[in-house]
């Protein structure tokens, strides 16, 4: 009996062969060898608990961060969805939020915004979940997820619950120093007041700036690349002659430089080589290295 027949039946969805590159934003990239869809935290640990503990485990928000490669992911893949994970609540008189991991970054700063709880409006401009935020420090115009966390909580790959406060993220620029193993399923954050107008004046702002100046309308992973010490990586690539050079279906987007774009069929391989053939060149000419931030997950064919 192979690893998947024996898998427990869950409450929530088990897929086979599932096909990723839909759930991502760069639409590219192969299969999950299994995709969960678990229909609350009891049903995701009671998973983990039973899967044998060779099994790789891993975890998407909306894949808007993310190439997955065109051999596809083996192991277990896991979406959090549905109302389970997706349940935000305000807490105005303290001004605090708590959020499921399935809760959309932009609506996390809605929600608070119309409650008068302010700091948060920066999640207006990010296009991810709250899951992916933990994970990736994620950040803009002047915030990021280190500045408002206070507590977070999801399970491991044993299938035990854990909660780690502010401080054991020991967070960096768009890095945790949690183990890649949590599974996040909910966070509180805290906020402070503020006026609703205010607030969602200021929400208005990102949005407008970000409309201007990424392509959001495009299938994009986001940055691509760190900001090296001292640098702009858009500028690098840019200086380097990349923007808007097609590469395959791949290609830096002419309007920001540092955002990768599938301009219609580009595969997984065309976005990370391309990536890959930027990085070298940006070494070889200006002696800098470029760290990716897009994540990158699963085998190349
Ligand atoms: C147009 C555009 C603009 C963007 N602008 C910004 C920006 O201004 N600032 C910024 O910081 N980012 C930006 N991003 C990148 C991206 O939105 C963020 O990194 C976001 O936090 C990723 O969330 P996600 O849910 O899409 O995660 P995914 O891309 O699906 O995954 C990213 C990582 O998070 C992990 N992860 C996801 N969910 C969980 C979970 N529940 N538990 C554990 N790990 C999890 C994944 O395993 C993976 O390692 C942008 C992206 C796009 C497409």
């Amino acid at each position: 009996m192979t690893w998947r027949e024996g898998l427990p039946r869950p409450r929530g969805r088990l897929l086979f062969d599932e096909p990723l590159a839909p759930l991502t934003w760069l639409r590219a990239g192969g299969r999950a060898e299994v995709l969960f869809l678990p229909a609350d935290e009891d049903d995701l640990a009671g998973m983990l608990a039973a899967l044998p503990v060779e099994v790789p485990v891993t975890v998407l928000g909306v894949g808007s961060n993310l190439i997955v490669r065109d051999g596809g992911v083996d192991g277990l893949v896991v979406r959090l969805g549905g109302r389970a994970f997706g349940e935000i609540e305000v807490e105005p008189e303290v001004s605090r939020v708590v959020a499921g991991a399935a809760v959309l970054d932009a609506a996390l700063a809605r929600a608070a915004a119309a409650a008068g709880v302010g700091g948060l409006e920066f999640y207006a401009g990010i296009p991810g979940t709250v899951g992916g935020a933990l994970t990736m420090n994620a950040g803009c115009y002047g915030g990021e997820t280190g500045d408002w966390l206070v507590v977070a909580w999801g399970v491991d790959r044993a299938g035990q619950r854990r909660v780690f406060t502010l401080a054991d993220f020991a967070y960096g620029y768009r890095h945790s120093q949690v183990s890649p193993d949590i599974l996040w399923t909910g966070a509180v954050f805290q906020g402070r007041p503020g006026k609703q107008l205010d607030i969602e004046a200021s929400m208005a702002a990102i949005t407008r700036r970000r409309e201007t100046t990424q392509p959001i309308r495009e299938k994009t992973g986001g940055s691509t690349f760190k900001n090296p010490p001292g640098h702009s990586a858009w500028r690098l690539v840019d200086e380097a002659g990349w923007r808007g050079k097609a590469w395959g279906g791949a290609m830096f987007s002419p309007l920001h430089a540092n955002f990768l774009i599938n301009t219609g069929q580009a595969t997984a391989a065309d976005l990370e080589d391309l990536g890959e053939a930027v990085r070298a060149d940006v070494q070889s000419k200006f002696g800098v290295t470029l760290e990716w931030e897009i994540k990158r997950i699963g085998r190349r064919q």
